[in-house]
């Protein structure tokens, strides 16, 4: 039986100061959701991460927005592994469309990524969906089924046992233009049945998700869908009351 899971991803939103709000706030509706058997977390940015790891409850998942693949070096601006686990940061958002957009983030480099994660016992949380231009050609399962077969190539079932995928269309992120639930089942289950072709029986385990203008008032409709296992929200999640909502609608 494969948990809920609810991740905000706060982008580039929030001081430390506000983080530190949120994540005392939070404290009860983890407990909430830890009851209800479901998980939730946050990724917010690097500077926040310590503050949040340190004032949320230990059930809140702390998630970094992206990551480097070496351990240390000449790579000015980066964050390594060994540097979040230094906190405690176990999971890692990969392959975010916008970083995908502004940071060329290739599925070569996802894939390079996810690789050192793998090594280190981490999860990450691997970002896959089409742009408006594809959806509209009707590229959607082409370009999907490229991302999730290179992205995730040579990985053994061991190592996926402990990935989570999210299902996120371009044109649905931050534009109120959310996909229908009937979309964002036929790609989930799309996904699965290439984890399936890939790594067997661990595809059934292996969570995704469906992200894209999320909100309170339609998170029950997607996470009823049967491969949908949990929703990535970006706007939705950085106001404490709304995160609340999400949680509450979905028990
Ligand atoms: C996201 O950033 O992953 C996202 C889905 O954003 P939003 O919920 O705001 O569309």
């Amino acid at each position: 039986m494969r948990k809920k899971l609810l991740l905000g991803n706060w982008k580039m939103n929030k001081l430390a100061s506000e983080a530190k709000e949120f994540a005392l706030a939070s404290v009860p509706f983890a407990a909430l959701a830890k009851k209800n058997n479901i998980e939730i977390g946050v990724a917010p940015t690097y500077l926040s991460l310590a503050t949040v790891k340190e004032y949320a409850s230990k059930d809140m998942i702390v998630a970094a927005q992206n990551v480097h693949f070496m351990d240390h070096g000449a790579y000015t601006g980066e964050v390594s592994i060994p540097m979040l686990k230094e906190f405690g940061i176990d999971w890692v958002i990969i392959g975010h469309s916008e970083r995908r957009a502004y940071d060329n983030e290739t599925n070569e480099k996802c894939h390079e990524k996810m690789k050192a994660l793998f090594e280190n016992n981490m999860v990450p949380v691997y970002c896959v969906g089409e742009t408006l231009a594809e959806f509209d050609a009707g590229k959607t399962k082409e370009v999907v089924g490229k991302q999730v077969s290179e992205g995730l190539k040579d990985f053994t079932a061991e190592q996926v046992a402990r990935l989570v995928v999210a299902y996120e269309p371009v044109w649905s992120i931050g534009t109120g233009k959310n996909a229908s639930s009937e979309i964002a089942q036929d790609i989930c289950s799309y996904i699965r049945s290439i984890l399936r072709e890939m790594f067997g029986g661990v595809a059934e385990e292996i969570r995704i998700l469906y992200g894209g203008s999320v909100k309170p008032v339609n998170v029950k409709e997607y996470l009823s869908c049967p491969d949908v296992d949990g929703a990535l929200v970006g706007g939705a999640s950085l106001k404490i009351e709304s995160f609340e909502e999400l949680l509450t609608n979905i028990l």
